[in-house]
């Protein structure tokens, strides 16, 4: 029901509710999922923070008036539970009943699925992470099909950030220099994207093999002379790269582990292409930061897993492998690497393992409480967020984006900050430039329309690399306005002093 004193502009509320009422129906929720477009609430209205249970905002409207408007999509609980009961919800490790929900975030766009023009209707998909009561796995409930996920068109190329080359260079550096090395070692990378880490390998005359889903970026690969199976990795095609060039000395998986649905397949594969003594080193964000930072904007459906050591450990144990030593990484806003090796193998074991294990314990990641309370420090981010970003607003001020990462999408749906609050966003990667941000319709930009707008305050989406954008932007351009800087907490850094307020 909508209230009479909140009535929306005449036809503006048809055109949503036909828009997403079209998207729900295309994915088969209709039968499942009782659909209302019950709120509309002024921005200025002191409640706008959606009382109801997992309301969502689905869309802004211009009001004919000063104001502008909300709607908000409800699911009512009920029908919701039934729709929930449709889908299969059992741990992807150790198959126990899913019962902990970390973290409901509503029906979301495809992250990576950027729209070539506004005002389509987006392909909305529930979004909800659930532990594992058993093993600790923090894993999204499956609603799609990998291939509907990762798509040849896939818009990610690890190549266009400066910092995550880096990253890759020296970690081929050390990897040489700790487990010796030498030129016709065996180096496979799963994930390879577009020859990014392989390239630097290949430069110190190991023998590299890619690994890679995405055709878009494994030609690219290719392109810079990296030998690259288009496929996605699992036990099957461990047994195919072992007969065709031998199993490895060394196998680098860097933010892969959490896109794979089936963990276990991916464990037992890797320990088929495992030289006795080999090393598989596995990076993925650590879940204990995430928790810690409310990272809950690094949650999309690409993401099927989200690890600690104490989960992590389980899936490897299985499959026959051990964790012989983890190191921690400031990257993608705290990052795990775990090194693991084949159980009978000599690796000795570090002390890294038990004191971030104990530090996992300390922080109760291996109880129900730590997990059931994540949700409300996502809402109270939201909070923070919406007021920050409405305050800026009210005073006249223009606010635009900078970057259009997957967590941007996350972070802008779920906070719903959308193309009348932001006026676009700019990436460096031609892939999306001329595009838009799915769900909440942000034009995505070249760089250079920084320099000409009159923006006062640049929301940093990719905010793992806000030091470096804002460098790059103060460098760049005659910007001297505010950052907004949205994790650990919503706070705004000054470019000239680039100190946070
Ligand atoms: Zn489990």
């Amino acid at each position: 029901m909508v209230p009479a004193n909140l009535q929306t502009p005449q036809g503006s509320q048809k055109w949503r509710s036909q828009r997403y009422s079209a998207s729900i129906h295309r994915q088969g929720l209709c039968r499942d999922i009782e659909i209302s477009l019950c709120h509309i609430l002024f921005r200025h209205h002191p409640h706008h923070r959606i009382p109801l249970y997992n309301a969502r905002q689905i869309g802004m409207l211009d009001c004919a008036s000063s104001c502008s408007m909300f709607v908000y999509l409800s699911i009512s609980q009920s029908m919701r539970g039934s729709a929930m009961k449709s889908h299969v919800a059992l741990c992807r490790h150790c198959n126990s009943k899913l019962e902990i929900c970390l973290a409901d975030l509503g029906l979301m766009p495809i992250a990576n699925d950027l729209p070539d023009t506004q005002n389509i209707p987006e392909r909305l998909t529930p979004l909800k992470v659930m532990v594992c009561s058993q093993c600790r796995l923090a894993q999204t409930v499956d609603y799609k099909n990998p291939d509907e996920i990762f798509r040849d068109d896939y818009v990610y190329f690890s190549s266009e950030s400066t910092s995550w080359l880096e990253h890759a260079r020296r970690y081929v550096d050390a990897m040489i220099a700790r487990f010796d090395l030498t030129p016709g070692s065996r180096h496979i990378e799963i994930a390879s994207n577009d020859g990014y880490l392989l390239q630097f390998s290949k430069a110190h005359g190991l023998s590299a093999l890619g690994v890679e889903p995405c055709g878009s970026v494994a030609d690219a690969a290719r392109a810079k002379g990296i030998e690259t199976w288009q496929d996605f990795f699992g036990a099957e095609l461990a047994d195919r790269i072992v007969s065709s060039g031998g199993p490895a000395d060394l196998v680098t998986a860097n933010n892969v582990f959490a896109h794979i649905p089936d963990v276990n397949g991916f464990a037992s594969g890797i320990r088929k292409i495992l030289k006795p003594e080999g090393v598989a080193t596995i990076e993925v964000q650590h879940l204990l930061r995430l928790m810690q930072r409310n990272q809950f904007d690094t949650m999309y459906h690409e993401h099927f897993s989200y690890h600690s050591l104490i989960a992590a450990s389980r899936i490897f144990r299985a499959a026959g492998l051990r964790v012989f030593d983890v190191e921690e990484l400031e990257s993608h806003g705290g990052s795990i690497r775990f090194f693991v090796c084949r159980d009978d193998a000599d690796h000795p074991i570090s002390a890294n393992v038990d004191r971030i294990l104990q530090e996992e314990l300390d922080h109760g990641l291996d109880g129900d409480d730590v997990y059931l309370r994540f949700a409300g420090q996502i809402e109270t981010l939201k909070g923070h967020l919406v007021d920050l970003v409405t305050g800026i607003r009210a005073e006249g001020k223009r606010i635009v984006a900078y970057g259009a990462p997957a967590k941007g999408v996350t972070l802008l749906n779920y906070c719903g900050i959308g193309a009348d609050m932001i006026d676009f966003t700019v990436d460096r990667a031609p892939s999306k430039q001329g595009k838009f941000l799915p769900g909440v319709d942000i034009p995505i930009l070249h760089p250079s329309a920084i320099a000409e707008s009159d923006a006062d305050f640049i929301m940093i989406l990719p905010w793992n690399l806000s030091d470096e954008i804002i460098a790059q932007v103060v460098s760049a351009s005659a910007y001297r306005g505010g950052f907004i800087v949205p994790m650990p907490t919503p706070h705004v850094v000054h470019a000239l002093t680039r100190q946070a307020a």
